[in-house]
């Protein structure tokens, strides 16, 4: 009797519930020799709760800073007999009339709208013989999705890469070279936090500790940018990173590389590099150029690897009011892990500590600004953009010194960074200013009073740090230099602030 009232509960009370919180939706893509007229068809099926003759659906307009996206999306009435359309721009909305039905079935396709520049481009790229495009602006969706009882919404989409010739590859942040996908995700998060590009990619493949890495990338480089050369830096930084946190749960990892315009004689002296985290893994877009340096590659795939955790498994409860901590922290580490791992000495790693960091954050006119900021400017304002970089990893040196001594070397702030991991993970908890205030407490002993105080004067409000070098362990010298602190360390010290 018991027994069945349990069943009897399980599956009323559950099945309802699960089937709320997903929505599945099927994309057929077609490949056409003309992409970059014809664009990419998609046919998209869902299947109504109920019987209707209008639905709408979701196609985000703002993407990455990216203003008018809805300028790439192509709806044409040959493609979709029967079918009336209207869109609303302002509200990410489709909506789609059609005769009285529970299955509803469009096509509409996915064109460039920009010229291509030297610089990063989140626009749709598309052309005939590659395309490279973010899942938020690939794949439309029900809105239904966003009126699920149970938020975040999760998706399944079914994709069938229809009439792709073999050489034309297909490889996304979810699989490669896979012409019929199942993709289990969470919308927002995961399935539209995505990359999907085709075309003339080279893909390469390794194992670290039986997990699968790729490596997809296009075009022809300059300088000494070979397709070896980066894999082989790609295997250098994915042990560095897994091995710092102490986690190698990736089932499957890409690197996407693709290069925006390519230049032989350019006006622009210089490189642009932009890396961006993804679900399961990261891309990166570059100019080309003979201004290529290598050392940027470096930078950017321990920068872009460290985002698997902070921002990644560590979420972050309120985006760019916390990036003081998502992107100050993961430079912080940038530079640590690359000092840790040899890919910096000690001498280039104060170089450019000292120049990238502390320089160009006493240089930067809007230093003082406070962090609110940079949630209104961030996408606005070069000099915003750059100022929870190098607050953050200025902070986090600050409490990195402060852990050492106070723990006589024992621990830094290494362990907090573990510690909020394990936490995060295990107890699906989002990283916020406070949560973070008391772990750090614990490893300082201080009055979390006067900490907040510390973290409110100058990571909130935006004053100046006052780094001393009572502040930092004895083997860390600083020097004023024109008002700007420079650090100093002799090498016979480094393992004092890198703890083995
Ligand atoms: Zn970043």
């Amino acid at each position: 009797m018991k027994n069945l009232t349990l069943k009897f509960l399980f599956v009323f009370l559950f099945i309802p519930i699960l089937s709320s919180a997903q929505i599945k939706v099927n994309y057929k893509v077609f490949y056409h020799n003309k992409l970059e007229d014809e664009g990419l068809k998609i046919t998209l099926s869902y299947n109504l709760k109920k019987a209707s003759d209008s639905t709408y659906f979701h196609y985000s307009n703002d993407v990455w800073g990216q203003k008018n996206i809805m300028n790439c999306l192509k709806i044409i009435e040959k493609d979709n007999p029967n079918l009336k359309f209207k869109i609303v721009s302002d509200s990410n909305r489709i909506v789609v009339y059609h005769p009285k039905t529970k299955k509803i079935s469009f096509t509409y396709r996915i064109l460039q709208d920009a010229k291509e520049t030297s610089s990063a481009s989140n626009r749709p790229r598309v052309k005939n013989n590659f395309f490279h495009i973010l899942g938020q602006s690939l794949f439309v969706v029900p809105e239904d999705a966003y009126h699920l009882k149970i938020q975040p919404a999760n998706i399944e989409a079914n994709i069938e890469w229809t009439d792709f010739p073999n050489d034309f590859k297909i490889h996304n942040t979810f699989g490669t070279n896979q012409k019929k996908q199942i993709i289990k995700a969470k919308l927002d998060e995961e399935f539209y936090h995505s990359l999907f590009v085709g075309g003339d990619y080279r893909i390469y493949d390794f194992k670290y500790q039986e997990k699968p890495v790729y490596l997809a990338i296009r075009g022809k480089w300059f300088n000494d940018y070979q397709d070896e050369k980066i894999l082989e830096t790609l295997k250098k930084t994915i042990p560095t990173q897994r091995n710092f946190w102490k986690d190698n749960a990736f089932d499957y990892y890409t690197v996407i590389m693709t290069p925006s315009n390519s230049e032989i004689d350019t006006l622009f002296k210089g490189q642009s590099m932009t890396g961006s985290g993804v679900k399961n893994g990261f891309l990166i877009q570059s100019s080309n150029n003979k201004f290529n340096n290598y050392d940027v590659i470096r930078y950017v795939f321990n920068h872009e690897m460290m985002h698997d955790w902070i921002g990644g498994k560590i979420k972050m409860k309120n985006e760019e009011l916390n990036y003081w901590f998502s992107e100050g922290f993961t430079d912080y580490y940038t530079f640590k892990n690359r000092l840790q791992s040899g890919d910096l000495t000690l001498k280039d790693w104060l170089r450019d500590f000292n120049k990238e960091v502390l320089q160009l954050h006493w240089k930067n006119p809007k230093k003082n600004e406070p962090n609110y900021v940079i949630k209104d400017d961030f996408w606005k304002s070069r000099n915003v953009e750059k100022i929870p970089y190098r607050r953050g990893a200025i902070f986090a040196f600050w409490l990195d010194n402060q852990i050492l001594k106070k723990s006589n070397y024992k621990k830094s702030l290494d362990d907090v960074m573990r510690e909020i991991l394990k936490i995060c993970v295990e107890q699906n908890k989002l990283f916020s200013d406070d949560f973070f205030l008391e772990i750090v407490q614990k490893y300082l002993e201080k009055d979390i009073k006067e900490l907040t105080y510390f973290f409110q004067k100058h990571i909130i409000n935006g004053v100046d740090f006052d780094l001393k070098n009572e502040d930092l362990i004895p083997e860390f010298q600083i020097e004023y230099v024109e008002k700007i602190p420079k650090i100093n360390m002799e090498e016979k010290s480094l393992n004092k602030y890198i703890l083995k």
